[in-house]
């Protein structure tokens, strides 16, 4: 029987299943879904059980079926939401939709049968036949094709917190279960990072009880924005595309952000309009633009695209107007351990003076790690020894082909191993949120469909 190995059953993973049992393959057909949690679905994001995090996008702009853009505001209608598709909801709940989903496809009759395989895939042995999947229970999964939807790993280590490797009051993941509540009863701390992961630990921090002085600090200094209410503003992607530079894309949305100001629309709105063909012009970009994007805009274009709930924004601007949430603008540069309190060495942006904090707790919120060449964990390792694996040219992602394929070390597309999903960050940059992963998988799940057909055939 063919048979399909997907590694990670977050969302990335539980889609593509959902989708290929969806498409009732031609022949009987098993697909392997290989997770180290146990649950099938929510996978990191989605997973949080905190009433304080929430969805970053309205319920009626989530649906886990692209065809179907209701799909998620009426499941939670019947599951005591309000069915108001401008809802932002929260995450646990949209992890209990996911969960739910697949659980209802797999249980479909058909001609593919999922097996939910609860372990970690530590090995993955290219052949003239396929692949072998090596578990670490000692299990081998014989599949045609394998997709490594392996998601979000947590974030890197960092050189200038090495003297706190082991302590606990500094938190090197924190989405590592339970990672956040010995910081609860400390009374100063200090966030490395004012992006999203910020938002979320010092929202999560405040149901733990924790009462006491929050200082974030990132290079610019930028918090994420707010959602305004929704408001169609037309595209403009043909300006755009004239001429395939940052310089010219920046000044093209610059003029639109005036003309919007102008009118009274929220800068929010013009970013939206642009968001259905960012990979497309991700894609156009010569690799120096891709640079020099992610040297000089990258910062700005974060602080736009990825955004709070107003819920949490809300939150965030008590606390600012409180001063229990200070946001610096600038460089940790070292960080020294006491008895009682860690010594954090930093410095403000434009400043040559260092500065010294004395902080009880400290949390990485750099954000899920990225550059595949760095990490140890087994499988990525076996796949980069064989060559079957490689960073893309900017250490965001895997090398593969926009539609999934990776991309070998002598420059060869599989046919064997796919990705979806944060992977391709460096090949698509927009390929994180729902919205995106729930067209890859949609496709990908076409795609090897078609393969093993062709298999067969020949
Ligand atoms: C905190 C957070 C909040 C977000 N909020 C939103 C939002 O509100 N709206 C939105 O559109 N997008 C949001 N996103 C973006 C997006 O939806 C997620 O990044 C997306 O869920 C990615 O899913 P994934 O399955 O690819 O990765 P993950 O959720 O990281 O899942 C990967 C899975 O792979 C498993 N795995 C990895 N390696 C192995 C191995 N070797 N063996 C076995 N299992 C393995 C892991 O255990 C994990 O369960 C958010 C992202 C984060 C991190």
């Amino acid at each position: 029987m063919a048979a399909i190995a997907i590694i990670g059953g977050g969302l990335s993973g539980a889609l593509t299943a959902l989708h290929l049992i969806r498409m009732n393959s031609a022949s009987p057909l098993s697909i392997y879904l290989v997770d180290k949690q146990a649950r099938i679905g929510p996978g990191l994001a989605y997973s949080t059980n905190r009433s304080c995090h929430r969805l970053n996008v309205r319920a009626g702009a989530i649906s886990i079926f692209a065809n179907d853009p209701g799909h998620f505001v009426q499941w939670l209608a019947t599951h005591g939401g309000s069915g108001d598709p401008g809802e932002f909801a929260l995450r646990e709940t949209f992890g209990r939709y996911v969960e739910e989903q697949v659980r209802e496809y797999s249980a479909a009759r058909g001609s593919a049968v999922l097996r939910i395989v609860s372990d970690e895939a530590i090995g993955c042995r290219l052949h003239s036949d396929g692949a072998t999947v090596s578990l670490l229970g000692g299990e081998r999964i014989e599949a045609q094709h394998v997709v490594l939807a392996v998601g979000n790993f947590p974030p890197s280590s960092l050189p200038m917190f090495e003297k706190l490797h082991g302590d606990s009051r500094y938190v090197p993941d924190p989405w590592a279960p339970g990672a956040m509540e010995r910081l609860a009863a400390c009374s100063r701390l200090l966030f490395l990072g004012t992006g999203l992961t910020m938002v979320d630990v010092s929202l999560g921090l405040e149901e733990l009880g924790f009462s006491g002085q929050m200082t974030a600090i990132s290079r610019h200094g930028f918090l994420p924005a707010v959602h305004t209410p929704p408001y169609e503003y037309p595209a403009f992607y043909e300006q755009l595309c004239e001429e395939p530079t940052v310089a010219h894309m920046l000044r093209t949305v610059r003029s639109h952000l005036r003309d919007a100001r102008r009118c009274g629309i929220a800068m929010q709105s013009v970013i939206d309009s642009m968001r259905p063909y960012i990979q497309r012009l991700w894609l156009v970009l010569p690799e120096d633009e891709r640079r020099r994007f992610l040297r000089h805009v990258r910062h700005y274009w974060d602080n736009v695209r990825h955004r709070m709930a107003p819920q949490c924004g809300r939150v965030i601007q008590q606390y600012m107007e409180s001063r229990q949430l200070e946001i610096i603008a600038g460089s940790v540069t070292n960080a020294i351990p006491h008895d009682d309190t860690i010594s954090v060495e930093y410095r403000k942006r434009g400043e040559l003076r260092q500065q010294w904090a004395e902080v009880e707790g400290i949390v990485n919120c750099t954000g899920p790690a990225q550059d595949y060449s760095q990490m140890a964990y087994p499988l990525i390792a076996d796949l980069r020894q064989q060559g079957a694996l490689c960073c893309d040219a900017l250490r965001l992602g895997v090398n593969a082909l926009p539609d999934g394929r990776l991309i070998d070390s002598l420059g060869i597309p599989s046919d064997v191993l796919y990705t979806l999903g944060p992977p391709l960050r460096g090949v698509l940059w927009e390929t994180t949120a729902v919205c995106e992963i729930r067209e890859q998988a949609a496709a990908l799940a076409s795609s090897l469909l078609a393969a093993l057909s062709k298999e067969l055939v020949n």
